[in-house]
């Protein structure tokens, strides 16, 4: 069984950035506004995020990584409601199957804190009280010792830092109230955001000034979709190799092939050829028209009237290139 659920534990954490980007939104989802990540090899080795959100109780802490254990949906109902990043339970279990998990956390009506290690979705001992501040730090050693495959397959620590960037910056730059910081193990910091910052500020402290001069926002309410859009673009070529999109459905980062595809077709209209945008986008939909059983191996989301919101969001983007061109 153990053999089984590392398997499964695998296929949902495919690389460093995927089990970091579960624990910023399970950061967030404790109400965080300061996130610090610490990484070494591209967090292969060593991923550590500290935050000072709610904490765990101690009495949580034991049952924390088995699998299905969620304080986020009390009833099946909620799944169709669901508002908060979590959907099963199933990101820290499955971490604790291919790594060394540590937690050490204090909510703030507990005396002290509490640090906890796990093995295969159980505690190793018994937790220890400890000093600590208000919040959260979780600790991820050895990604994928016992997952040979895997392990042999992610050689560039390099690749895998530059995936973590990618993750932290988006989520900095869509949670701008939050501050960010992401570093190497004994280096310097490579990415900071304040507390309480702005989309456009941390687009320019994570991607260039040259970037956040540009940036245009866009805006759509459509009522009988259940949409809401936000978002920045910009309208002129820049020097990124391949442009970025930065997309979100109900505040989690994702991929959706359809969405980039139309992006592109647009850009492909109105920009030179081989030129490249950067796009930011913030869709909001009714979640029970958002797939929340995706498994999160599936990194392409899915959502009904896919057709219909694709062109909204097309018009909008194409209305503010031709106003702005014009
Ligand atoms: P989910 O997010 O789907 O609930 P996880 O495995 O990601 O499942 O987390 C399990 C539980 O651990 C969460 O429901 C939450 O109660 C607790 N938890 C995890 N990370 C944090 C954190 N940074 N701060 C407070 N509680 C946390
Ligand atoms: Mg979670």
């Amino acid at each position: 069984e153990e053999v089984v659920n590392r398997i499964a534990a695998g296929e949902i954490v495919q690389r460093p950035s995927n089990a970091l980007k579960e624990l910023i939104e399970n950061s967030l989802d404790a109400k965080a506004t300061n996130i610090v990540i610490t990484v070494k090899a591209g967090g292969l080795k060593y991923l550590q995020i500290q935050d000072n959100g709610t904490g765990i109780r101690s009495e949580d802490l034991e049952i924390v990584c088995e699998r299905f254990t969620t304080s986020k949906l009390r009833e099946y109902e909620d799944l169709k409601e669901i508002c908060t990043y979590g959907f099963r339970g199933e990101a820290l279990a499955s971490i604790s199957h291919i790594a060394h998990l540590t937690i050490l956390t204090k909510t703030a009506a507990a005396k002290c804190a509490y640090k906890a290690s796990y093995e295969n979705g159980k505690l190793k001992a018994p937790m220890k009280p400890c000093a600590g501040n208000n919040g959260t730090q979780i600790t991820v050693e050895d990604l994928f010792y016992n997952v040979i495959a895997r392990k042999k397959s992610l050689r560039s620590p390099t690749e895998e830092y530059t995936h973590i960037i990618e993750v932290v910056g988006g989520y900095a730059i869509h949670n701008s109230h939050v501050g960010f910081t992401l570093k190497k193990f004994g280096e310097n910091t490579d990415l900071k955001t304040p507390v309480n910052s702005s989309v456009i500020e941390n687009v320019r402290i994570i991607y260039g000034n040259a970037i956040a001069r540009e940036l245009m926002e866009i805006e759509l309410q459509e009522p009988t979709l259940k949409l809401c859009l936000r978002g920045c673009i910009t309208n002129v070529n820049y020097s990124h190799k391949k442009g970025t999109m930065l997309l979100f459905i109900n505040h989690r980062l994702v991929d959706s092939l359809s969405i980039k595809k139309a992006v592109d077709s647009i850009y492909s209209t109105y920009l030179p050829k081989n030129s490249h945008a950067f796009v930011y986008l913030s869709l909001e939909l009714d979640p029970r028209n958002v797939d929340v059983n995706v498994h999160p191996t599936k990194h392409e989301v899915q959502f009904l009237y896919e057709e219909q919101i694709i062109e909204k969001i097309k018009s909008c983007i194409e209305s503010k290139l031709l106003s702005c061109n014009s």
